[in-house]
């Protein structure tokens, strides 16, 4: 008799971004920090290089009682003011003509892997953008389903016709689409689609719906660091238009918003025209998290509400905004003028600079060989601008390109 069930999966996590990052921490132990440029790490960082905790999170959470800390939260599917200050900060007013739900998570992660646990069956397919945030390969894994890879990029746009044409053959044959957009600020290009590009597949998805549901996971883990606030949920009310047969999950992230990783707190957000339907994947999603995590953070719960309606949260936010906006734009500007390729960036917290698969390995050595840190991702080389000091920006589009040409000279 075997000790683990037969179906697990036991091969150890291939984490590329945590063992990356721990070997460039070692190399600025050993050569000094304004030696090695760290471009691993996807939290935000000041341009001293330490990890940003916003005092207008922290100064609440710190108001909230010992005892409170200590306590479980009130129910399974998260405090009732939590779930209720989420939807209007996330939704706003866009949301006019769906019913909703939210469920408490342990970060976005926790609402991603609700998902995608809870549609399809295992052989299934999903869809999942070529270039895309890791976690969701495992999660698909776990729950024995065959990864679909859709091209992101036509030119400098989203690549709408080969998202129709993957969908439309998904749909065709197992009559049930799952597919995940990981937007605003894509991790890790930094591609925000813009409210066209929402309508066009919006519109195209409730076409698909007549043969057979289809759900939308909508992971906004970094929502709320747009560069422009003002529009950056515009994309939403695309959403009031859908057919019955389309579930929208949004993915909330307090991980990012609140710049509090550790705290694992998030949300998902379920919308769809029929109550009774929301209401069913609000339960499926309670009973999971009673079973999985039981209930989340309720000092982080409790820190929320408080948060966000304290203006001095959004100026402090602001701040950062405005310096990634600075950062990027020097790196995009030097990797312009140096003829370093860049996946069309908008905003957000990474660059990936657009690589020849078959180089990526070799180059990504080359790199670290010159203490400059990257992570590897499909297709490319993710840097982290959230936490990279403009000091250290300045010139790296030029080094970078000096080592791929010394590196392949015959490219
Ligand atoms: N989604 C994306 C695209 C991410 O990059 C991350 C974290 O890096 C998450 C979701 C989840 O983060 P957390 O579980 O900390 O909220």
């Amino acid at each position: 008799m075997e000790l683990l069930r037969k179906d697990v999966l036991s091969q150890p996590i291939n984490d590329t971004v945590f063992k990356i990052a721990a070997q460039a921490k070692e190399a600025k132990l050993k050569y000094g920090n304004d030696k090695v440029v760290d471009a691993t790490i996807g939290c935000l960082a000041d341009e001293q290089g330490n990890l940003v905790a916003f005092k207008s999170v922290y100064k609440h959470f710190d108001e909230v009682k010992d005892a409170d800390k200590a306590a479980y939260a009130k129910s399974f599917a998260g405090n009732k003011e939590y779930r209720d200050k989420v939807l209007s900060w996330v939704l706003e007013d866009k949301i006019t003509d769906l019913s909703t739900a939210v469920i408490a998570t342990p970060g976005g992660t926790g609402a991603d892997y609700l998902t995608i646990s809870s549609f399809l069956d295992s052989g299934m397919e999903i869809m999942v953008p070529e270039i895309a945030w890791t976690s969701y390969q495992l999660m698909a894994a776990q729950n024995g389903l065959e990864i679909v890879s859709y091209p992101l990029f036509q030119g400098h746009h989203f690549a709408t016709s080969s998202f129709k044409e993957i969908a439309t053959r998904i749909m065709h044959t197992q009559h049930k689409l799952l597919v995940i957009l990981n937007d605003p600020c894509h991790n890790p290009t930094g591609y925000s689609l813009t409210t066209e590009e929402w309508t066009d597949i919006t519109e195209f998805l409730s076409g698909l719906s007549c043969q057979g549901q289809v759900i939308i996971l909508n992971d906004i883990a970094y929502i709320d660091y747009s560069y422009n606030l003002n529009t950056s949920r515009d994309y939403l009310r695309c959403f009031n238009y859908l057919a019955n047969k389309v579930t929208v999950i949004i993915a909330f992230s307090c991980s990012k918003t609140l710049t509090a990783y550790g705290f694992r707190l998030g949300a998902a957000i379920i919308l769809n025209k029929d109550p009774e339907v929301v209401k069913t994947i609000a339960t499926v999603y309670e009973r999971d998290a009673r079973a999985i995590w039981s209930n989340v953070n309720n000092g982080g719960m409790l820190t929320f509400p408080q948060v966000i309606s304290d203006p001095q949260f959004l100026l402090e936010k602001q701040t950062y905004i405005n310096l990634m906006h600075q950062r990027s734009a020097l790196f995009l500007k030097e990797a312009d003028e140096n003829d370093l390729p860049c996946y069309p960036y908008k905003e957000g917290f990474f660059i990936t600079l657009a690589v020849d698969p078959k180089n990526l390995d070799q180059y990504h050595e080359a790199l670290m060989a010159k203490q400059i840190h990257t992570v590897k991702v499909n297709k490319g080389i993710r840097l982290a601008i959230c936490s990279l000091p403009l000091n250290q920006i300045s010139g790296l589009a030029k080094r970078m390109k000096e080592i791929y040409s010394i590196t392949f000279p015959q490219a």
